[in-house]
Parts: C-alpha cells; sequence; structure tokens
C-alpha cells in the first residue's frame, strides 16, 4: 500500500499528482502495510498511519488523543487548511519529526506508550508537527521559500517558526486535556532550567542563533554548548514571557494566540523579524522594543521575574527542597569504545577551572579506579564543594587533575504555583492554561 498527501491520479493505484517540484519533494510517500486509522474533525479527514504498530501500542487511545489535539488547535487559529492530512507515525526507535504541508512525519519508539513521560513526550511531538502546518507550511519566515534548493536560506526569524511552537506543543497537550498542569508546568521547567545549564545563552544572541542555524545548529562541536544558544529551547521560553507580557500589558484581554491568528492572516508572503514583532507590539498596544532587544538582539540572561509573578510561579517546590544538591563538574560525558571521554567542558564550571579538556578520558577519582558506566553517578555522591583529584588520559598519558566540584543547578528546579495565589494570579492563569472544571 502506497500512501501520500498528494491528490491521487484518477484511476491509477499507487500514482500521485503534483503540482511542481515543491510539493513533490514536500509529500513524502509511505509504502507498506500499515495501521491507517481515521477520523473527521470539522469536515476534514485526518489519517494517522501508524508504523509498527504492536501490542505496545494503544491505538484506540492514541486516535483519540490525535483527535483532541487536532480540534485544540482548530480552536486556537480558526479553521483546519487542508482537505486531508496525514500524520505518518513511524514506531522505529527513532526520535524527531519533519513538518509538511499537509502531513507530518513522526519518529518515535514502540516502547513509547509505555510510560507516561514517554507519552507525553509523543503528544508533544505530534502537537509540535501539527503546529507546524500553520507556523512554517503557511505562516513563515520570508527568507524561507520559494526556496532556492541550491543555496543556504539563512533567516534569524527561527525562534518563531519553531521556538513558539515548542512553546505552544506542550502547552496545547494540557489545554487539550491530556495532561495537568502540573505535568505541563513541569515540562516548561524544564525547558527553563535546560537553558539555564547553558552556557552559550550569554553568549549567542537568539537571532544570530537562528542565522547561523545552517552552519553551527546543524554542525555540532565540542563547544557548541558554550559558544551557542538552542533557538528552539530559547524560543519556547521567550514565547512564554512573551505571551505572559501582552496578557499582563492587556488586562488578559489579549494574548500570543492572537497574534499568531493575526499574523495567518496579514502574513501570506511571509514576515520580517522586524513586521512580526511590529504585530506583537500592535497586540500587547505598546512597544516591546527593550524585550525584545533584551531577549533576541543580545545574549543578556531573560528575566523571568514578571511572568513569573503575573502567574503566580516560583522554583524550587516540592522534591528539590528536600533533595541534597550533588556536586558537578560541569561536562558532557561520551561513552565510546567502553571508555567515557570527555565531549563537552562547560565555560566556567568546575571541569573548566580544572582544566580538563575535550577527549580527556576519566579514570579514576582519588585512589579509586571508577568503571565508566559509574562515573557520572559515582561524582554524583560527592557534595559541592568537595576537592578531588581526578585520573585522566590525554592522548594516552596519565595525569592528574586536582578538582573542587560545583553543585548542579537548582536554581531553577521544580517550576510549580505557589501555594497561595491571589485573585489576579487565579485569573491569570485560567486565562493561559484553561479553566479548570468546576469542583463538584
Ligand atoms: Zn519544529
Amino acid at each position: 500500500q502506497a500512501l501520500c498527501a498528494l491528490p491521487a491520479e484518477p484511476g491509477a493505484a499507487s500514482a500521485f499528482v503534483a503540482a511542481d517540484y515543491d510539493q513533490l519533494v514536500d509529500a513524502p510517500i509511505f509504502a507498506g502495510s500499515p495501521l491507517v486509522q481515521s477520523f473527521v474533525e470539522s469536515g476534514k479527514e485526518v489519517l494517522v498511519v501508524t508504523e509498527g504498530a504492536d501490542a505496545r501500542w494503544p491505538q484506540a487511545q492514541a486516535l483519540q488523543d490525535v483527535q483532541r489535539l487536532v480540534r485544540t488547535q482548530r480552536h486556537l487559529w480558526g479553521e483546519l487548511p487542508f482537505a486531508r492530512y496525514i500524520f505518518f507515525n513511524l514506531l522505529v526507535e527513532g526520535y524527531g519529526g519533519l513538518e509538511h504541508r499537509d502531513c507530518a512525519v513522526l519518529m518515535a519508539s514502540g516502547w513509547a506508550a509505555r510510560s507516561r513521560k514517554d507519552y507525553l513526550e509523543w503528544l508533544g511531538l505530534v502537537s509540535h508537527e501539527f503546529f507546524h502546518l500553520w507556523n512554517i507550511k503557511r505562516l513563515r519566515p520570508v527568507e524561507l521559500g520559494p526556496f532556492n534548493y541550491e543555496a543556504e536560506n539563512p533567516t534569524p526569524s527561527l525562534w518563531i517558526a519553531e521556538g513558539f511552537t515548542a512553546y505552544y506543543d506542550d502547552l496545547l497537550v494540557h489545554r487539550a486535556g491530556l495532561c495537568s498542569r502540573e505535568e505541563y508546568l513541569g515540562r516548561l521547567g524544564r525547558a527553563i532550567e535546560r537553558l539555564h545549564q547553558s552556557p552559550g545563552r550569554l553568549v549567542q544572541p537568539l537571532a544570530e542563533a537562528s542565522f547561523d542555524a545552517w552552519i553551527k545548529f546543524y554542525r555540532r562541536d565540542e563547544n557548541s554548548d558554550n559558544a551557542t544558544v538552542n533557538y528552539y529551547l530559547k524560543g519556547s521560553v521567550v514565547a512564554f514571557l512573551l505571551d505572559a507580557k501582552i496578557r499582563l500589558l492587556t488586562g488578559g484581554r489579549q494574548s500570543l494566540d492572537e497574534v499568531m491568528r493575526l499574523a495567518l492572516q496579514r502574513f501570506a508572503h511571509g514576515y520580517t523579524q522586524s513586521a512580526f514583532t511590529a504585530l506583537c507590539d500592535q497586540v500587547a498596544g505598546a512597544s516591546l522594543a527593550p524585550f525584545f532587544h533584551c531577549c533576541v538582539d543580545t545574549a543578556t540572561e531573560v528575566d523571568l521575574g514578571e511572568a513569573l509573578a503575573y502567574y503566580g510561579l516560583g522554583f524550587g517546590g516540592g522534591d528539590a527542597a528536600a533533595a541534597a544538591p550533588a556536586g558537578s563538574l560541569g561536562i558532557v560525558p561520551r561513552l565510546d569504545g567502553g571508555r567515557l571521554w570527555v565531549a563537552e567542558v562547560r565555560r566556567g564550571g568546575a571541569a573548566w577551572e580544572a582544566g580538563l579538556q575535550p577527549d580527556d578520558e576519566l579514570l579514576g577519582i582519588d585512589a579509586w579506579r571508577i568503571a565508566p558506566t559509574r562515573f557520572v553517578e559515582r561524582l554524583r555522591s560527592f557534595a559541592p564543594g568537595s576537592r578531588l583529584s581526578l585520573l585522566v588520559a590525554r592522548r594516552e598519558r596519565l595525569a592528574r587533575l586536582p578538582v573542587t566540584l560545583g553543585a548542579d543547578s537548582q536554581a531553577f528546579a521544580n517550576l510549580s504555583f505557589v501555594p497561595q495565589p491571589s485573585a489576579a494570579q487565579r485569573q491569570a492563569r485560567d486565562g493561559w492554561l484553561g479553566a479548570l472544571p468546576a469542583s463538584p
């Protein structure tokens, strides 16, 4: 069986018609014997084509959840702009996705529904690629189309195209009723935490991260975390802050949702970064130039204070406060050939100060030989501030490096609601996340 989002050639089995080259390369063709499910939403047919659907995959539940996501997104954008849409859900032990005009390819594990965390991850992926059917495929940076297939197509606006999509993917899983407020905050909080663990956030401005994606984001090296910032990650945090700011400035009457809807109407032929931020100003009823200057044009630390206060959010609730902080070396390790190597050294971390370098091999701590698979765990058993001697091999030559452990960043762990919100904070939360069902 061959499946493709392109219209079928009348009278021919497994033949499809593309109007031009752009359509052709944007329409993957699936050949195989998948599970094909479908539903109709607002009069439009949506297919969920799953490869590798076996006993591990909850096919009825997954279909129902996808439909709720589709409905929630239609509600945000206004209408479903296709005749027929296909999710190619490939359970092939990979992870990733790619959006197309009338379909998306999702890659996940066949085990993805066996834990709540992994299933939420999968729902987030479905939500992300479906959001792209508007944000990127029909509302795009002016630089991204028509494509010149023989040259790079750099744009400063991937923080909008990808970052805003990364903000909305989990948020819409929550608004669809598929995860609790606490689960959503957990995922948002981890994004904020990951951003603050990335030294490159204070080096590379967001717009530059987007513009240089071709030469940096997709060509990572051992210094990437120190020198670059992930525009998905920082873009999603900036979207969270921008959404809160617009809600705050308009007394909760407007939001980033409205910006996205207006942008879709207004920018049929693509937007420039400045046209998009001008639209944000218009919806907010105020100039957001200082906000965008800080968050997008410079590598200044983003200010979370306003958004946290507006919704009544704080860090460090729950388990984080109880757990003793673990010592941190500030490296990204790499297990390769049964040996443990330093892949990256974080700027300003303990390893950085001690002179550890990428491609050093980690052998022992103080007087002990440590198995490569246990090294990280053993290290965490030492408290921050512990002074240790690391045994390493650098190009096969043994060396001992004295090191003083830093602390795992705890400052941004466990985002949660403050226990006693004001009436205004309660209202702000409901506007943002959707009102909770009235208690019986
Ligand atoms: Zn994306």
